[in-house]
């Protein structure tokens, strides 16, 4: 069995060919460059980007596995949450796919797909808890099996990655923020400036980050920004961002008294090494393991989109999807 998948739900357009144990026959992943000077990513620049490329990179996919259309037996995309524009731009190019090569179409849930990508590389049991960073989400939770998938908090404003962008933009360093803040941090005190962390010591699993940003707004008015203070605050930032996320897990591992054995961390912020440490410091702590989606996996990507299908929807054929751009886990039987 042979799946060809698509992500295009944010700003990059990328399709996988696999098959049902999983191997990779082509992989592509294209990061659109244009958003680089807005600072941000633009919702119609994405999704023109994603109509110019996603034609082209299939040809490419196809060309590079050997592999024909007709060769392929489910079809699958992310069909939420996202932009919408991005969303009905790779779903209705699939469907499209599928409807004239007569094979099912497969509507995957993006956030169930990150969820889903530990369980390619990692023997993982249950229960498990999952922290899903990305730069439109940060979520916790709790997978008691593979379709059994619990939110357990989440952030009431900014998510993790929006954070880190939002502040190299105010550092004036260049986007996407979160490698460059990660880079200045190295050579910063992590010390120098004490930072709030909201909701951090509260007794519930949600997350806040925007009042964070408007500390980082302050402290910048009052001093020069020159290159040793925005080592120092990047440093600070970093330190402050990982206290609240470790906070979170440790209070989670509390919640199911001891019980969960393995941690997974997905989504693109997890490439952050030094979150990454102090999460692999949370597990020594703990005795739990902490588990991460292979390399091409972290950010967005369509192999995690091809494996949710594989484990999750090899038995639906549904070609009535919506495309919902705040498609929610517990949405997904609704199909
Ligand atoms: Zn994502």
């Amino acid at each position: 069995m042979l799946v060809f998948s698509v992500e295009s739900s944010c700003d990059e357009t990328s399709v996988c060919i696999m098959n049902k144990e999983g191997k990779i026959f082509s992989h592509i992943i294209f990061s659109q460059e244009i958003h680089k000077k807005y600072g941000g990513v633009v919702p119609e620049l994405a999704s023109r980007a994603h109509l110019e490329i996603l034609q082209d990179i299939t040809k490419r996919a196809l060309k590079e596995s050997g592999l024909n259309l007709k060769d392929i037996d489910l079809f699958a995309a992310t069909c939420g949450p996202g932009l919408i524009g991005g969303l009905l731009v790779g779903s209705t190019f699939t469907k499209s796919l599928s409807i004239g090569m007569q094979k099912p179409f497969i509507p995957i849930n993006h956030l169930e797909a990150h969820i889903l990508s530990p369980f390619y590389n990692n023997e993982i049991t249950f229960p498990h808890l999952c922290l899903l960073i990305t730069g439109g989400h940060t979520q916790i939770y709790i997978l008691n099996d593979l379709d059994n998938i619990k939110l357990l908090g989440e952030t009431i404003d900014d998510a993790v990655g929006e954070a880190f962008d939002k502040v190299a933009k105010i550092l004036g360093l260049s986007y996407p923020g979160g490698l460059e803040i990660e880079k200045k941090a190295v050579e910063g005190d992590e010390k120098f400036f004490k930072l709030p962390e909201p909701l951090a010591k509260k007794g519930n699993l949600n997350f806040s980050f925007s009042g964070l940003k408007t500390s980082i707004n302050l402290i910048s008015k009052k001093h020069e920004i020159n290159d040793k203070f925005i080592k120092n605050i990047s440093a600070s930032f970093q330190k402050c961002i990982s206290n609240i996320l470790v906070s979170k897990l440790e209070m989670a591992i509390k919640n199911f008294n001891n019980k969960v054995s393995s941690i997974s961390v997905v989504g693109g912020v997890a490439n952050n090494k030094y979150l990454k440490k102090s999460f692999e410091n949370l597990g020594k702590k703990n005795k739990i393991n902490i588990l991460y989606p292979t390399n091409y996996m972290m950010s967005d990507n369509a192999a995690m989109i091809a494996w949710a299908t594989i484990i999750k929807y090899s038995k639906l054929n549904n070609i009535n999807f919506k495309t919902n751009p705040r498609w929610q886990l517990d949405e997904t039987k609704n199909f």
